[in-house]
């Protein structure tokens, strides 16, 4: 039998319930598309600092979003966080 497993989950940006494939973000379908719009702000933002870097409750500050959605996106990999620095954006160019 291939039953697909699912886990019951706590959307880490709005924090509801809701029943996600094993292995998956912890974003539920609603929030897929404010994630996607977190992710480019703070990218954008990282790329316009000096070295591209900017810690996480400058970054929270400066464009109005939650740290602990931005601390999402780092756990998700997004991100980089380096000690005494801050969010690092991952992808070089663009
Ligand atoms: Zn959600």
């Amino acid at each position: 039998m291939e039953d697909q497993h699912f886990d019951l989950l706590k959307c880490a940006i709005c924090g509801k319930a809701f029943a996600q494939e094993a292995g998956k973000r912890p974003t539920c379908p609603d929030c897929l598309a404010e994630e996607e719009v977190i992710y480019r702000k703070v990218r954008n933002l990282v790329n316009t600092c000096p070295d591209r870097r900017i810690n996480v409750a400058e970054a929270a500050r400066r464009l109005g979003i939650e740290e602990r959605k931005i601390n999402y996106l780092v756990e998700c990999g997004m991100f980089e966080l380096a000690v005494g620095v801050g969010l690092i954006n991952r992808q070089q160019g663009d």
